[in-house]
């Protein structure tokens, strides 16, 4: 158990695959437990984050969790969002191959961005949809073990696999002193910058699309290492 005073580790999570895989509703489900029905759920885009805590391995952690906010369905999610992420989830849609296929520009995308020690998920969702199932499991983790990435599937909409995915992220950047030290995540200037979580007090947000969150970051304090 970690002494009270021990502040916790800050850690930032970006949530990121083609619109409608289910980004915001695996956010949703693994921050407030909660599911909007298929209807009410395209109501919810704009960029949203949720502040977690929770305890790895005897270590306090706070979680600041980022969704795209749909700015994927412009095909520019802006290098800002990548900034100080210790760990980025990869979504795709178990029953949509193409969502799939999408895979490979993402992680080129983020290669830009983050360092190779960012540590990387794929999460194949939607599996409560096995009756039309496009993409096998043994393919999707072969996939994710190429890309030296975990990997899960699982549903937002009954949950499983949901707090797997994200404790398996988590766990693994606790091993990992190097992304959550002095220097963390992303590449260039942002590596001096570490996580940030939106606001001390605040458990989650919406903001328009295509916000520039460094300048958000800035208007925090910018820095919190
Ligand atoms: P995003 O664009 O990636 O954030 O995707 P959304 O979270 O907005 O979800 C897109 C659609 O897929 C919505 O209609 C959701 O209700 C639905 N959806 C999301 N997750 C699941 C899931 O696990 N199972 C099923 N059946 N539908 C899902």
């Amino acid at each position: 158990m970690a002494p009270i005073s021990e502040p916790p580790i800050n850690v930032k999570l970006l949530l990121i695959g083609n619109s409608s895989v289910g980004k915001s509703s695996l956010l949703l489900r693994f921050s407030d437990e909660q599911w909007l029905p298929e209807d009410e759920a395209s109501a919810t885009i704009g960029v949203d984050f949720r502040v977690h805590k929770m305890d790895v391995k005897g270590k306090k952690v706070k979680l600041s969790i980022w969704d795209t906010a749909g700015q994927e369905r412009f095909r520019t999610i802006t290098s800002s969002y990548y900034r100080g992420a210790q760990g980025i989830i990869l979504v795709y849609d178990v029953s949509n191959r193409e969502t799939f296929d999408a895979l490979p520009r993402w992680y080129s995308e983020l290669e830009t961005y983050v360092s190779d020690s960012v540590v990387k998920i794929v999460v194949g969702n939607k599996v409560d949809k096995e009756y039309s199932r496009q993409v096998p499991t043994q393919e999707a983790q072969q996939f994710a073990e190429r890309m030296g990435s975990l990997f899960v599937e699982a549903s937002a909409k009954t949950a499983v696999g949901v707090r797997e995915a994200f404790r398996n992220v988590v766990e693994r950047i606790i091993d990992t002193p190097e992304l959550w030290g002095n220097a963390a995540g992303s590449k260039g200037d942002a590596a001096k910058r570490g996580a940030k979580a939106p606001a001390s007090n605040s458990t989650g947000g919406v903001m328009p699309g295509n916000i520039d969150l460094s300048a958000q970051e800035q208007s925090e304090g910018g820095c919190s290492c």
